[in-house]
């Protein structure tokens, strides 16, 4: 009798599978999306309070976020690193142009020497305002965070990045002012969603040519998920439960800008 019942559960069950499987949002506009989780390998990005990097935590955070997109959505999903593996930031991009993606998102940790500094940053590509920038980009740059020359890999061979920009190079071409406006967009959402989502603080969507984004041919930004040299958030970062929230936040964000982008 009992073994009866099981039975009709799992028909039941089976029965609703393919409605599920129905039930995922389907994507319009974002169908292959990229996500870069930043550093690993030999390079480990910033340290955290706690003393444990960037790398370690960038990953976990795109991997929920991978998860909730194959669940929540038909979206194509692709991770530039899936372990903790060194990959150049030419080869991010590179994975992505070749996949023909239609956005890539590097996600980051943020550093300051203020330690008050906290919150989300979303950081992109803006040719306008590339010469304004272009002072901000060398200073971030020489506190060797995304930009950095990454180091030798394994077999010693030399780093494929190139040296600092120059101002001819930050002058972008025309694919660039096209991906340039959907940019903008992401960035926006992904500030105002994660915040709404997780309630943490958010700070003006910052225009800088990094090295990561300047080779990509689709929407492209950097998003920096918090500070690790904040005492609270930078433990806060560390912990699984608030990792998913902070995929929840990009998720829904990644849904909403989906419709926006299909509907302009
Ligand atoms: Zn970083």
């Amino acid at each position: 009798m009992r073994f009866t019942l099981l039975l009709v559960l799992v028909s039941v069950l089976v029965a609703a599978l393919p409605e599920a499987a129905f039930s995922k949002t389907r994507m319009r506009s974002l169908k292959h999306i990229v996500l870069d989780p930043g550093h690993g390998g030999t390079n480990p990005g910033a340290p955290s309070v706690t003393g444990l990097f960037e790398k370690y935590l960038t990953l976990p955070i795109a991997l929920e976020v991978e998860r909730r997109l194959r669940e929540q959505t038909d979206a194509t999903v692709t991770l530039t690193r899936r372990t903790d593996a060194t990959v150049g930031l030419r080869e991010r991009t590179r994975l992505a142009n070749q996949a023909g993606a239609d956005l890539f998102i590097s996600i980051h940790c943020n550093s300051s020497e203020n330690p008050e500094a906290n919150g989300l940053e979303v950081y992109f590509l803006d040719p306008d305002a590339a010469i304004n920038e272009f002072d901000h980009l060398i200073a971030h740059e020489e506190r060797g965070e995304l930009a950095q020359p990454e180091v030798p890999n394994k077999a010693g061979a030399p780093a494929e990045e190139a040296p600092p920009l120059t101002i001819e190079q930050v002058l972008l071409d025309a694919t660039m002012y096209k991906s340039h406006e959907r940019s903008e967009l992401v960035a926006g959402e992904l500030l105002d969603t994660i915040h709404r989502v997780v309630k943490v603080p958010r700070r003006k969507v910052r225009q800088a040519p990094f090295a990561v984004l300047k080779e990509a041919e689709m929407p492209a930004v950097v998003l920096e998920v918090g500070y690790l040299s904040h005492a609270e958030e930078g433990r806060r970062l560390a912990d699984p439960k608030y990792q998913e929230r902070l995929a929840d936040g990009i998720v829904a964000a990644l849904i909403r800008l989906d419709k926006k982008l299909a509907n302009p």
